[in-house]
């Protein structure tokens, strides 16, 4: 069947032919060292998966560890709620209301990390006993509102209309500008790249969507990519300024970039991306930009007014739409704005590219169906928590909250650099500010200060803590001050070091640095599945 043979080494030299074009269009995208490198890791971590998989004594092993380290998830997450009365089915008979609001109470007032002491990085940004009163007021009045039913609530359509322009305008929005509310930070990144995914689908038929974006982006590119089938190219970041790198950047553009990404400033070590930088490339390019200021949020607007009066030496960049390349910025309310949780806007400086996030299905046997976002049904309590909050607060109670959280931040960066060992990451200006070690094992430092009741976040690549200062930190700077020399010093003086911390990660290791990623794997899915323990 010498015709079967022919299509067949057809298919086969097709099949080679294609692999070898996309092995070299990657080996092109991402460079030789990185290449080299992405190819090394995916073995070795093939190579431990395969040792973790066939040979029973180091299977047996990463198990044990894995059971404990489950375990002690367990116990710290699920098993104080466990001796309270438990609901794991309707009750037959509903409860009384004294009966539930005494239930609510107990578990109101459970064990907690003490944000209220301003000891936990961000979380919660606000706290004042008033604006919750007022919240929870305007959040009641709302309660049975629904966004998908304007007509019926038609003060809500108010309020999430007046919210979008209201943010616009905090970041300078043109004359077209426009937005819409979502359910917080990651939905308004979702948006953002789906909307740069479609333009770019309709516009120039790209069908194998990708993203740039720095490697200290947030995750919510990464959770984007993974729902909207799209590739997050990550650029490196500069190891001094730690902003993004921008000839990285450039390198990384292809026919199949479909948006760029920055940020203002970035979660782990609140850096402000070069956005200007990252404009040119998007203008020359012309591919869409997006800058998150999620965590900027409310921070950022007022950030170049604040540093007039703290300290006017400070060069605030630009990061909003007065930056011509920019075409979307994510925004949170529910973070530096202190609205309650569950709200974001994410703005566009036109119309088309909002276009492109609406879904519509106009057949419908259900009727002519329209839904700007993610979510169907949206609570609209959550918008009227949210307007009360911004109209009640106002430019100069922003303003004023900016310039207390910033220069706690600032001090607390000035602080850190005299403490001998410990080096701030970059050159933070908002209100997170990261540090490492040059000499200590900085999860160390990390777990003396969790000992002392702080809850900071740690960070890798590299490893680093970070606090994002909230108003209730403000108070509490002098004392985290106070608490981080005495830790650094009793890690010290234990005799941890640097090195130890390469260690550990070799450690877990010794099935490999890379078993760790079989088994952060499985540990982040057992935090999750611990969620949903009674
Ligand atoms: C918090 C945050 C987000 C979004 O997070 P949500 O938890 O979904 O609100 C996005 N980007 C940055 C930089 C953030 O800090």
């Amino acid at each position: 069947m010498p015709e079967y043979r022919l299509a067949s080494s057809i298919a086969l030299s097709a099949l080679v032919l294609k692999y070898t074009f996309s092995s070299l269009s990657e080996l092109k995208i991402r460079g030789i060292a990185n290449s080299a490198r992405d190819i090394y890791r995916f073995s070795v971590r093939k190579f431990f998966k395969l040792l973790m998989t066939y040979v029973p004594n180091i299977k047996k092993q990463v198990n044990e560890e894995l059971e404990t380290a489950l375990q002690k998830l367990e116990v710290d997450m699920v098993d104080q709620g466990r001796e309270l009365i438990s609901h794991v089915e309707l009750p037959n008979v509903g409860l009384s209301e004294t009966e539930v609001k005494k239930e609510l109470e107990i578990m109101a007032n459970m064990h907690h990390s003490a944000w209220e002491e301003g000891k936990v990085s961000g979380a919660v940004y606000h706290g004042g006993e008033e604006l919750l009163r007022l919240q929870a007021e305007a959040y009641g009045m709302f309660s049975v509102s629904n966004q998908l039913h304007p007509d019926v609530f038609p003060g809500v359509r108010k309020m999430e209309s007046e919210i979008v322009s209201m943010v616009l305008k905090m970041f300078n929005g043109p004359e077209t500008g426009c937005g819409t509310t979502t359910s917080g930070g990651t939905e308004s990144l979702l948006m953002a790249c789906l909307s740069a995914k479609m333009k770019a689908y309709h516009e120039r038929g790209v069908v194998h969507p990708e993203i740039i974006a720095p490697v200290t982006i947030h995750a919510g590119f990464d959770k984007a990519a993974y729902y909207f089938d799209m590739t997050l190219r990550h650029a490196p970041v500069d190891p001094v300024t730690f902003q993004v790198d921008l000839g990285a950047v450039k390198r990384l553009v292809n026919s199949n970039t479909v948006l760029i990404a920055g940020s203002a400033p970035n979660f782990p070590h609140g850096i402000i991306d070069d956005i200007e930088g990252l404009s040119r490339i998007s203008l020359r390019y012309k591919i869409p930009l997006h800058v998150d200021a999620c965590l900027g949020s409310f921070v950022v607007p007022f950030l170049q007014r604040a540093y007039a009066e703290i300290d006017p030496s400070v060069v605030v960049p630009l990061f909003d739409f007065r930056v011509l390349g920019v075409t979307s910025i994510s925004c949170d309310t529910h973070k530096y704005g202190f609205a309650p949780k569950g709200s974001s806007v994410i703005m566009y400086r036109s119309p088309e590219l909002r276009r492109y996030q609406y879904f519509l299905a106009t057949d419908w046997s259900g009727g002519i169906y329209a839904s700007p976002t993610l979510a169907g049904s949206r609570p609209g309590a959550l918008m009227a928590g949210c307007w009360a909050s911004l109209v009640r607060i106002g430019v100069q109670g922003y303003l004023d909250s900016c310039k207390n959280i910033v220069s706690a931040a600032k001090h607390i960066k000035e602080q850190i650099e005299t403490i001998d060992g410990l080096v701030v990451v970059g050159n933070p200006i908002s209100s997170v500010v990261a540090f490492t070690s040059t000499t200590l094992n900085v999860y160390d430092i990390s777990d003396k200060l969790t000992a002392k009741g702080w809850h900071l976040s740690a960070l890798q690549n590299p490893a680093a803590i970070h606090i994002a200062c909230t108003r209730l930190t403000v108070a509490a700077a002098e004392n985290l001050i106070t608490d981080l020399r005495e830790s650094v010093e009793a890690v010290a003086e234990s005799g941890s070091s640097r090195a130890d911390q390469g260690d550990t990660a070799m450690l877990y290791g010794v099935a490999g640095s890379i078993s760790t990623n079989g088994l952060v794997d499985e540990l982040a899915v057992g935090f999750l599945d611990n969620l949903y323990k009674v």
